[in-house]
């Protein structure tokens, strides 16, 4: 079966799970080649991955997981990375309209559902863009021993040092001192 042009393979109709009983299951795969899931992030991979839809008493639980490759910057010499990685997420969707009157449902009052709206569809963008955006490592970096860039030139030092003359500061080279020392205790 081709895809059909506008159809994603993040949005779902389930008016057929919602008529089922609680516990019937349903599992697609995810596969999205050009998926832009947030202005700040740059997927430079198709979206791969498996979702599993559950039918509970409020709605439907949604699990799975998702692979993706992220482009960044290492945060010390601002390199650019390609950075792999594997989301796994679990959300509850609640259904906003009653799937065999179509009657409209009150609000659920909780944080962290999604709607399933009135035609039924379950719609995972928002709740992977969320999952993608909480699984990003706080700090980025090419390399865990990054040299990164001289304070005052700007030159790579992850490529050899540069000509800029150290500050002359003897209270800042006994600490390196200190600093170095302490490293090498370690090691
Ligand atoms: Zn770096
Ligand atoms: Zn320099």
């Amino acid at each position: 079966m081709s895809k059909e042009k506008g159809s994603s393979s993040m949005i779902f109709n389930v008016a057929q799970l919602m008529k089922s009983p609680v516990g019937t299951s349903v599992a697609s795969d995810i596969d999205e080649d050009n998926a832009q899931l947030d202005e700040t992030l740059k997927i430079t991979s198709p979206l791969v991955g498996h979702a599993r839809m559950r039918r509970v008493n409020q709605g439907l639980l949604v699990d799975g997981w998702l692979d993706l490759t992220l482009e960044q910057t290492c945060d010390r010499c601002l390199k650019r990375i390609e950075q792999p990685m594997h989301v796994t997420f679990e959300e509850l969707f609640y259904p906003t309209v009653d799937v065999l009157t179509g009657t409209p449902l009150p609000p659920i009052e909780e944080d962290d559902v999604f709607p399933i709206d009135e035609h039924h569809q379950v719609d995972l963008t928002e709740a992977l863009r969320q999952s993608v955006l909480l699984a990003i490592p706080m700090a980025t970096l090419c390399n865990p021993d990054c040299a990164g860039l001289c304070p005052q030139c700007g030159h790579d030092l992850n490529l050899g040092p540069c000509e800029c003359k150290p500050e002359v500061d003897t209270r800042l080279n006994v600490l390196k001192t200190l600093l170095s020392n302490s490293n090498h205790d370690q090691s």
